[in-house]
Parts: structure tokens; sequence; C-alpha cells
């Protein structure tokens, strides 16, 4: 199968970024549909820019200071030789930096700051001088390779399935493409471009057989081929993806040991080829990258072995192992996916990293077929299981992010509540690059089509087979369901706009039936064009209107916005008997501090009324959901004993958790 050729102009406009940086060529095949870069779009979103603000000038200045306190910025100037000590933390710690720099040179897209420039730069020196003479660049071994720290492996590559050392080169080209796109400057891409040349010197097929233990540098390569042209890196990526499962040497730890949970394949992704694995397992945000690699493999090979195995891993994941939140990966224990409806609440896991990639997963799957039940997922993730990942103040973070909490269990890395960083700090630096790159997740295009995605208020410049066009969008969204896009065609001209119309306004929240509606509402979506009625012409997810469209044109959307009951498949033992409460896009949850200090003893009847009511002074501003719900009291022996009905308050999931600890419930008893 191909996927034909590459919409060049929005790549190239991508790859060129706001300075001018010398861009490769397209590559010959690429995703059908192309994202219209973020660096296009011009985000006025009252909910969406005081987050991306709040990431530029909290979040990434707080994450460089954590970085600099804890010795992961030193690590590099240690073994750079630039200052003596030992390395502190975990053997992964170079991602941290790598990945705020990724997020920071977003940042310096959107909107320059030279004071942060100049520390990019000063991080950057420190890197590079970190970088041996071949290319090799592993803070963890260089600081001191006479002893290495635990997990690496006595000498390099031996220990692939622990060391994390291919995971740390995959944020570091992640970071130096980032990088160069945002400031034209070679300095970081030099290092990341020696690393992988040396890692494509080490492994293929004729050379050293193996794969990361942690995946990421699959899709990172394809990166630094789109920066760089060269193709080695692409095939790289698809040497690693096809070479696991296979000649697999797990390193044995004794039980007990803290690595030992690496003896098992599956934790890895590594106990068949990939293209034989339909069962989504293991440590889900390694799986999550590694679907967002082979989709990337997918649209740059044109290889249909890769789109059909992570189609049929999406129906597995979204089928019987996705939180309502877009959440993946149920336990605790080793970061891992769940059985097949394994989704308990209290101990889910649902990693703000996983999160991340199963929005990056789903994207991609957008841009490979065209369908919007991906974006219904996408979104569903962005809405609720990504944003709870950092506070409203943005300086405290959620590692996990549970479906319910009793006050009691610890589930935030040891901690009841968000924490200002972690030892293994993986989700705050994910998120400060994610936030900055949203406004890419908005729009797309595809020869003379141009698809609105996500519901934000933005501005963007788009080029339509060489047609400038001019997009404005007006919104309230999520608060509210109505939305007004402007077209402003350079030129009178005749092409065709996808307005994706979500599951959730039409009583199916997600693809499949994992999730349904408990009521099924009247739910309709309006559509109008300059004031008119006009056909859904439904395509694929879409409303398609295709016409001549004039300077000044409009498009008018209007979703339903009740609260809705969601129930889950009978097979979710957990979930049984109960619904959750969603309104838009977003997941809602009950918290003590709003029901009389507790929530886990409520009962959410049917058929009782839900209000939405705007509430600006409350976590930010705030649209809550207010009903009647009743206290159940059990004897000491669990009976119910009474029932009294009291006022019911449900706000946002992602702004749970700023008000102390105490009781939250997503899903509540129907009775
Ligand atoms: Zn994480």
């Amino acid at each position: 199968m191909s996927f034909g050729s590459a919409a060049a102009i929005p790549l190239l406009v991508f790859l060129v970024g706001t300075w001018g940086a010398a861009a490769a060529d397209a590559p010959k095949k690429d995703y059908p549909i192309q994202p219209v870069p973020f660096t296009q779009v011009v985000v006025s979103d009252a909910f969406w820019l005081p987050r991306i603000e709040t990431n530029r000038t909290v979040t990434i200045p707080f994450i460089m200071r954590k970085n600099e306190e804890t010795g992961r910025v030193d690590n590099f100037a240690i073994a750079g030789g630039l200052m003596r000590g030992t390395y502190k933390g975990e053997r992964y710690n170079d991602t941290d930096v790598y990945k705020v720099i990724e997020g920071a040179a977003y940042s310096l897209q959107v909107r320059f700051d030279p004071d942060l420039d100049k520390s990019l730069d000063g991080l950057i020196v420190k890197i590079a001088a970190a970088q041996e003479p071949d290319g090799y660049l592993f803070t963890a071994r260089t600081t001191d390779p006479a002893h290495p720290q635990p997990g690496i492996g006595p000498e390099r590559w031996v220990e692939e399935n622990v060391s994390h050392e291919l995971y740390n080169a995959g944020h570091l080209y992640e970071a130096a493409a980032a990088h160069f796109q945002a400031t034209g400057k070679r300095t970081l891409l030099d290092v990341a471009v020696k690393n992988a040349d040396l890692v494509a010197r080490v492994y293929g097929p004729d050379k050293r057989h193996g794969f990361p233990g942690h995946q990421g540098i699959e899709l990172a390569l394809v990166k630094l081929y789109r920066v760089t042209g060269n193709e080695k890196y692409l095939d790289l990526a698809k040497y690693f993806l096809d070479q696991r499962g296979r000649d697999v040497k797990l390193t044995q730890y004794p039980p007990g040991n803290r690595f030992a949970i690496y003896n098992d394949a599956e934790q890895i992704q590594a106990h068949k080829p990939v293209f034989e694995q339909a069962e989504a397992v293991g440590h889900a945000v390694r799986a999550a990258y590694m679907f967002t690699g082979m989709a990337d493999v997918a649209a740059l090979t044109g290889d249909a072995k890769y789109l059909e195995t992570i189609e049929r891993l999406w129906e597995n994941v979204t089928g019987k192992k996705m939180y309502l939140t877009g959440g993946i990966g149920a336990r605790h224990d080793r970061e891992r996916f769940g059985d097949e409806y394994e989704l308990p609440n209290l101990t889910a896991y649902a990693e703000t990293c996983a999160s991340i990639g199963n929005a990056f997963w789903n994207h991609r799957m957008f841009l490979l077929t065209g369908d919007a039940k991906y974006l219904d997922i996408m979104e569903r993730v962005i809405y609720n299981g990504v944003i709870s990942g950092v506070s409203l103040d943005g300086n405290a973070f959620f590692y996990a992010n549970p479906l319910e909490s009793d006050g009691k269990f610890r589930f935030n890395q040891d901690r009841l509540g968000r924490a200002p960083y972690f030892g293994t700090a993986c989700c705050p630096g994910n998120i400060s690059r994610f936030l900055p790159s949203f406004p890419g997740y908005i729009y797309a295009v595809k020869d003379d089509a141009f698809y609105v995605n996500l519901f934000v208020g933005s501005s963007a410049k788009i080029d339509l087979r060489g047609i400038p066009v001019g997009i404005k969008q007006e919104t309230r969204y999520p608060w509210e369901g109505a939305v007004k896009i402007t077209l402003l065609p350079e030129r009178e001209e005749e092409f065709a706009v996808f307005i994706r119309l979500p599951g959730w306004a039409q009583n199916k929240p997600v693809p499949g039936d994992l999730y349904r509606q408990a009521e099924i509402g009247d739910q309709k979506i309006e559509l109008k064009v300059n004031g008119k009625a006009v056909d859904m012409n439904r395509d694929k997810g879409f409303a398609r209107i295709r016409r001549i469209w004039t300077k000044g044109d409009t498009i008018e959307i209007l979703f339903p916005m009740d609260p809705r009951r969601i129930a889950a498949d009978e097979a979710v033992k957990d979930l049984a008997g109960k619904v959750a409460v969603e309104r838009g896009p977003l997941v809602y949850c009950a918290e003590g501090a709003d029901n009389g200090g507790r929530v886990l003893n409520l009962e959410l009847p049917d058929g009782t009324a839900l209000v939405p009511e705007w509430r600006p002074d409350l976590l930010k501003g705030v649209v809550v959901i207010k009903g009647k719900a009743r206290t159940v009291t059990k004897n000491a022996d669990g009976y119910i004993v009474s029932r009294a009905e009291r006022d019911f308050l449900a706000v946002p999931y992602y702004a749970w958790s700023h008000r102390g600890t105490g009781e939250m419930a997503v899903w509540i008893p129907r009775k």
C-alpha cells in the first residue's frame, strides 16, 4: 500500500520554522494528511492560551531550575569534564534536560525570548561537552566509565532492555530537531547527528542486533530524518521496530532486584515480533511510543503491515484497555497495561506520559487514515488525561492519574496530591513539551481539503494547493458549544472544509463499545454556512462542505452541551452499576471539597437533572455540574442502613486536587 505523494508545502513550512532554518527536501512518501504546524497557528483561546502561557512562564523555567537543583544538568558538566563530581539520580535523567529543551524550543517558536534562547545555549554547551569523541552520549556511563550507574551494563549496548541508553538518545534527537527548527542553530542538531551516526554504525541487520528496552528512539529517528533528509535514520527506526521480538536476550536480574522487572519480554513489548502483536501489553508509555513510531514508519515507507498492526492494537486499547479520560496503563505494578477490561479506579495508573503518547498515536492514526474516530480519542485524552497532569499554576504534577481517590492511597509516586517534581521526572518534562506544540493538533490539510480537528479559538494561515487561506475560529469551547469559523481565502476558490463531528455530541462517547451513553439524549449538531443550515455530507466522522469560498464566509457549528451520563461495558467489573458525567469533551468528577467532605458514599440516581453552571471564581473558571445525589450510610457489616438526598456538584476531572487531599470519584454508583 502506498500513501501517495507528500503535501510538500505544509511540511516545508513545518521544517523551516519561524526563523528560516534550512530544511531538508520533503520525504518521498509521507502522511497523506499533513498537520498545519503550530508555528502557523495563533491561539487566542480562553481555555488554551492561559495554559500555554503558564507553561512558558512557569512550567518550563520551573523544570529547568529543578533539573539544575537535582544534578541533572551537572551530570552533563561532570561527564564533559567541566566540573568535578559524581553522577546523581536515575540512569535516564539526561532525558529530563532534553525534554524541557524541546518544550522551550517550541515555546521560542511561538514567542521568542532571548533569555530562554541563551539559557538553552548554555545547556547545549554542557551537553556537547558530555559527548564522547565517537558520538556516544550517556552521562550515566561517561561520568565514570569504570563504575557505570546501576542497570546500564558494564559496557555500552549490552543491556538495552534495562539501560535506557537508546531511550536517552531518542529524547536528544527530538530536542535537537525542535531546537534547530526554532532557532536555526545546529549546535544541538550536530550533537544528535553525531550520536545517531554512532548508533547506526553499531546497530543494523549486518551489525549488532538489538532494540531499545524503552521505545522512543524510533519516532525520534523519524524526526531526525525529516530535519536532515538522511534516510539512514528512517531505516534505523524501521530496523529497531522490525528487530523487536527477535533474537531477544534479556539480562536476567535476581528476584527482588529493582531491575528484575525487565526480566520479562512482555514488559518491553518484545515477547513477539511487532507484526504478531494483537494485544497491548507491558509498560504503557513504551507501547504508546512504539505505536507512534510504527505510524511514522507506516507513513514514510508506505508499508501496510505497520498500519494493519497498529489498527489492530488500537482496537484492543480503545475497546478494552482505556480509561474514560483517555488514560492507559491500569497497573502501578511496572506501569503496565492490565488485562482486558481491567480498569480499576482507585489504583489506576494512567501515567501522564502514557496519555501524551496516546495523543501522539491517535493524531498520527488520523493523519494516516483521515478518520475522525482517532481524533475523538485524541481530544478525549488531551482535555482529560493529559492536562490533569499539571496543576493550574503550572508547578505541581501528577505522574499517575487515578479516577478515584479515597484520600488515603498515595497514588502519585507515594504522594496523595500533586508533587513539585519526581525522582523519575518523565511526566513534567513531557507536559512542558506537549503544551506549546498543542496548536499543531487543531488543523490539517490534504490537497484542497482543510480539516478542523479541534475547536479552539485561533487563527491560521494555510496553503491549499497554492491558494493562501486564512482561517479564524472563535469559540468558548469547551464551556460552550458554539463555534464560528471565518474563512479568508486570498481569492474566491473552490475547496472542501472538513469539520469534525465529535462522537460525544452524537451519543457515542468513544468509538467501540467500552463506554456508552447511559441515556440516549436528543443530541443534534447544527451546522450553518453564512447563516443557512447545510447538509452534513458525513465523511469518516466529519461534515464535508465543498463549495466556492469567498473571503468572509462563515461556518457556524452548535454542539449540544447538555451534561451526559456515561456507562461502561459490563465486562469492566470496577465500573459495573456506575455512571460518569461528561459535558462536551470533558469528563467530570466529584470531589469531597464540593460535596460535604465525602463522595465515595454517593449514589447518582438515573434520570435526575444535571445542570451546568459557569463559575468564574472556581479553579480559574470552570463550568460545574449540579444535581441531587444520595448519600448512603452503611453499618459495620457493610449493609445500607439509610439513604439521604444531598446536593451534588462535579468539576472537570482535569482540575481536581487543587483544594487539598480527600475523596474524588469519576464513577459513581447509579443506585
Ligand atoms: Zn511519565
